[in-house]
C-alpha cells in the first residue's frame, strides 16, 4: 500500500512582503515538499482584499490556498467605526471561499502596552459572534491571555470551534481548549528546548487534537533565528513533532491531515 503524504500549513502569512519577490517558486517548492494546503489568516482591513486577490491569483488544484478574514489584536489601530460591518459583509460575500474567521484573539502583552484590553475583548467577542453566525471556525491568537480567552470561548460555544494558533501553555490549559472542540496549532515553539512546558503538553495530548503551522514569516524555528520563517519549514516542525510523540511518522502524518480537515472542512486532500 502506498501512502501519499499531504501536509497543511494551518497558519501562514503568505501575502506579507517577505514572500513577494518570488511566490511561484516558493509555492512550487511547497508542492515538492508535499505541502498542498496553506491557510492564510488576515490581520485587518488593510489586507482583507489583498489576501482574497492573492488566493484567486495563486491557488491551484495541487496547492490550495485558504483565506481567513479577521482582525488581529495587534492591529486594532487600523479599525474605523464601520470595520466590523465591513468584515461581516466581506465574509457574507465570499463565504464559499472563507475557511475561518481570523486571526482574532487577545494579546496580554499588547493589552498592557496599549492599555486596550477591553477593546481587544470587544473585538474578539464580535468576531466570535460572526463565526457563529456564519458557521465558521475561528483562528485564535493568544499570548498571556488564556484567562481572558477561555471564558469567551465558553460563552459562545462555537459548534465548529477552531484552532488555538501557536499553542503554548500547559497540558491542563490545552485540555480546556480541546474540551471546547478546538485543535492546537503546533509550530516552531516546540523546536526550542526551553519551551519545556509546551513540549511536555504536546507529548501527552491526544494526537487528534494537533494541527501543524509555521506562522511564517514570523516565528523562526530553533536554528533559524534571524531569518524569515518559511512555509517550507513545516516539514521541520513535523519532524520535530515525530521526535516528541511515540506514534510512527506515518500515523502522525495521517492524523495531522485528518485533524485539519475535521476542524476546517473546506480543506480536503
Ligand atoms: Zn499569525
Amino acid at each position: 500500500m502506498t501512502h501519499t503524504l499531504s501536509f497543511t500549513d494551518s497558519h501562514c502569512h503568505l501575502d506579507f512582503d517577505a514572500f513577494q519577490h518570488d511566490i511561484p517558486t516558493l509555492l512550487q517548492r511547497c508542492q515538492q515538499a508535499n505541502i498542498d494546503n496553506i491557510v492564510i489568516p488576515t490581520i485587518g482591513p488593510s489586507n482583507w482584499r489583498k489576501v482574497l486577490n492573492f488566493v484567486k491569483q495563486y491557488s491551484s488544484e495541487s496547492l490550495r490556498l485558504h483565506p481567513c478574514l479577521g482582525i488581529h489584536p495587534w492591529y486594532l489601530h487600523e479599525l474605523s467605526t464601520n470595520s466590523l460591518t465591513e468584515l461581516e459583509s466581506l465574509v457574507a460575500k465570499h463565504l464559499p471561499l472563507i475557511t475561518a474567521i481570523g486571526e482574532a484573539g487577545i494579546d496580554g502583552v499588547i493589552a498592557k502596552e496599549h492599555n486596550n484590553l477591553q477593546q481587544q475583548i470587544d473585538v474578539f467577542d464580535n468576531q466570535l459572534l460572526l463565526a457563529k453566525k456564519f458557521n465558521l471556525a475561528i483562528i485564535v491568537h493568544h499570548r498571556r491571555s488564556h484567562q481572558h480567552i477561555l471564558p469567551l470561548l465558553k460563552k459562545h460555544k462555537l459548534s465548529n470551534a477552531g484552532v488555538i494558533h501557536a499553542f503554548s501553555g500547559s497540558y491542563q490549559q490545552a485540555c480546556q481548549y480541546i474540551d471546547l472542540g478546538f485543535k492546537l496549532g503546533i509550530g516552531g515553539t516546540i523546536t526550542y528546548p526551553r519551551a519545556e512546558k509546551t513540549i511536555k503538553a504536546v507529548k501527552r495530548l491526544p494526537l487528534d487534537s494537533l494541527v501543524l503551522e509555521t506562522d511564517a514569516p514570523a516565528m523562526p524555528l530553533n536554528g533559524f533565528q534571524g531569518q524569515d520563517n518559511s512555509p517550507l519549514r513545516l516539514i521541520d516542525v513535523f519532524h520535530c513533532l515525530t521526535t516528541i510523540r511515540s506514534e510512527s511518522d506515518a500515523d502522525i502524518a495521517s492524523a495531522l491531515a485528518a485533524n485539519i480537515q475535521t476542524i476546517l472542512p473546506k480543506i480536503s486532500s
